[in-house]
Protein backbone atom coordinates (compact mmCIF):
# COMPACT_ATOMS: atom_id res chain seq x y z
CA UNK A 1 0.00 0.00 0.00
CA UNK A 2 1.22 3.74 -0.68
CA UNK A 3 1.17 6.37 1.56
CA UNK A 4 0.80 9.69 0.63
CA UNK A 5 4.30 11.32 1.97
CA UNK A 6 4.12 15.29 0.90
CA UNK A 7 6.99 17.09 -0.59
CA UNK A 8 8.88 18.92 2.28
CA UNK A 9 8.21 22.55 2.04
CA UNK A 10 11.23 24.98 1.26
CA UNK A 11 11.03 28.56 3.04
CA UNK A 12 12.94 30.91 0.14
CA UNK A 13 14.09 34.05 1.50
CA UNK A 14 15.38 36.51 -0.97
CA UNK A 15 14.71 40.04 -2.13
CA UNK A 16 15.58 40.28 -5.11
CA UNK A 17 12.59 39.03 -7.35
CA UNK A 18 14.92 37.46 -10.53
CA UNK A 19 16.57 35.55 -8.44
CA UNK A 20 13.29 34.74 -6.61
CA UNK A 21 11.50 33.56 -9.31
CA UNK A 22 14.19 31.49 -10.42
CA UNK A 23 15.07 29.69 -7.26
CA UNK A 24 10.85 28.96 -6.97
CA UNK A 25 10.82 27.50 -9.95
CA UNK A 26 13.78 25.60 -9.65
CA UNK A 27 12.10 24.33 -6.31
CA UNK A 28 8.74 23.46 -7.29
CA UNK A 29 10.52 21.29 -10.48
CA UNK A 30 12.16 19.56 -8.08
CA UNK A 31 8.20 18.72 -6.53
CA UNK A 32 9.46 20.81 -3.31
CA UNK A 33 6.57 23.22 -1.84
CA UNK A 34 7.70 26.60 -1.36
CA UNK A 35 6.96 29.48 0.76
CA UNK A 36 8.67 32.47 0.33
CA UNK A 37 9.80 36.00 2.67
CA UNK A 38 11.43 38.87 1.04
CA UNK A 39 12.92 40.58 4.58
CA UNK A 40 14.33 39.18 7.80
CA UNK A 41 11.26 40.04 9.98
CA UNK A 42 8.89 37.91 7.49
CA UNK A 43 11.75 35.37 7.67
CA UNK A 44 11.61 34.66 11.17
CA UNK A 45 7.84 34.76 11.72
CA UNK A 46 6.83 32.21 9.03
CA UNK A 47 10.08 30.20 10.26
CA UNK A 48 7.66 30.12 13.31
CA UNK A 49 4.08 30.19 11.75
CA UNK A 50 4.56 27.46 9.05
CA UNK A 51 7.32 25.18 10.26
CA UNK A 52 8.88 24.92 6.85
CA UNK A 53 11.40 21.40 6.73
CA UNK A 54 14.23 23.65 5.30
CA UNK A 55 15.15 27.17 5.04
CA UNK A 56 17.01 28.74 1.87
CA UNK A 57 18.34 32.43 3.65
CA UNK A 58 19.44 35.27 1.74
CA UNK A 59 22.05 37.06 3.72
CA UNK A 60 21.60 40.29 2.00
CA UNK A 61 18.28 41.08 2.94
CA UNK A 62 16.47 44.17 4.50
CA UNK A 63 15.43 44.74 8.21
CA UNK A 64 17.01 42.05 9.60
CA UNK A 65 19.72 40.60 7.68
CA UNK A 66 20.31 36.81 6.89
CA UNK A 67 22.80 36.64 9.92
CA UNK A 68 20.52 38.34 12.67
CA UNK A 69 17.46 36.12 11.32
CA UNK A 70 19.74 32.72 11.45
CA UNK A 71 19.94 33.47 15.29
CA UNK A 72 16.73 34.24 15.93
CA UNK A 73 15.30 31.28 14.29
CA UNK A 74 18.28 28.83 15.98
CA UNK A 75 17.59 30.52 19.53
CA UNK A 76 13.83 29.61 19.42
CA UNK A 77 13.49 26.09 20.47
CA UNK A 78 10.48 26.11 18.27
CA UNK A 79 12.27 26.68 15.14
CA UNK A 80 15.69 25.46 15.76
CA UNK A 81 15.93 22.19 14.58
CA UNK A 82 14.48 23.38 10.82
CA UNK A 83 17.56 23.08 8.55
CA UNK A 84 19.21 26.88 7.04
CA UNK A 85 21.61 26.85 3.99
CA UNK A 86 22.86 30.34 3.87
CA UNK A 87 23.09 32.01 0.34
CA UNK A 88 24.90 34.95 -0.58
CA UNK A 89 26.74 37.02 -3.80
CA UNK A 90 29.62 37.60 -1.72
CA UNK A 91 31.94 34.10 -2.20
CA UNK A 92 33.88 35.60 0.53
CA UNK A 93 35.52 33.37 3.02
CA UNK A 94 34.53 35.74 6.17
CA UNK A 95 30.91 35.58 4.94
CA UNK A 96 30.58 31.92 4.97
CA UNK A 97 32.48 31.76 8.53
CA UNK A 98 29.94 34.14 9.93
CA UNK A 99 27.18 32.18 8.93
CA UNK A 100 28.16 28.91 10.08
CA UNK A 101 28.69 30.69 13.13
CA UNK A 102 24.92 32.07 13.10
CA UNK A 103 24.03 28.62 13.04
CA UNK A 104 23.62 27.79 9.21
CA UNK A 105 23.91 24.14 8.52
CA UNK A 106 25.61 24.91 5.00
CA UNK A 107 26.41 27.60 2.55
CA UNK A 108 26.25 28.18 -0.76
CA UNK A 109 27.03 31.32 -3.26
CA UNK A 110 24.82 32.77 -6.22
CA UNK A 111 24.23 32.32 -9.17
CA UNK A 112 23.42 29.25 -7.20
CA UNK A 113 24.77 25.88 -9.16
CA UNK A 114 20.78 24.05 -9.09
CA UNK A 115 22.24 20.55 -9.02
CA UNK A 116 24.83 20.75 -6.42
CA UNK A 117 21.91 23.14 -4.14
CA UNK A 118 19.42 20.14 -4.78
CA UNK A 119 21.93 17.81 -3.49
CA UNK A 120 22.09 19.83 -0.27
CA UNK A 121 19.04 20.10 0.13
CA UNK A 122 18.70 16.76 -0.08
CA UNK A 123 21.39 16.13 2.47
CA UNK A 124 19.85 18.24 4.55
CA UNK A 125 15.98 16.81 4.75
CA UNK A 126 17.39 13.18 5.07
CA UNK A 127 16.54 12.38 1.23
CA UNK A 128 20.18 11.26 0.49
CA UNK A 129 20.64 8.25 -1.38
CA UNK A 130 17.31 7.09 -0.90
CA UNK A 131 15.68 5.33 -3.66
CA UNK A 132 11.70 5.94 -4.97
CA UNK A 133 9.98 2.36 -3.69
CA UNK A 134 8.15 0.93 -7.02
MN1 LIG B 1 19.78 40.00 -1.24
Amino acid sequence: MRRYRPMPTILLVEDNELSMDLMVRSLQREGYQTITACNGRDAVGLAGSDHPDLILMDLSIPEIDGWEATRRIKADPGTRAIPIIAVTAHAMEGDRRRALEAGCDDYDTKPANIPVLMTKIRRLLGQGGEAAAG
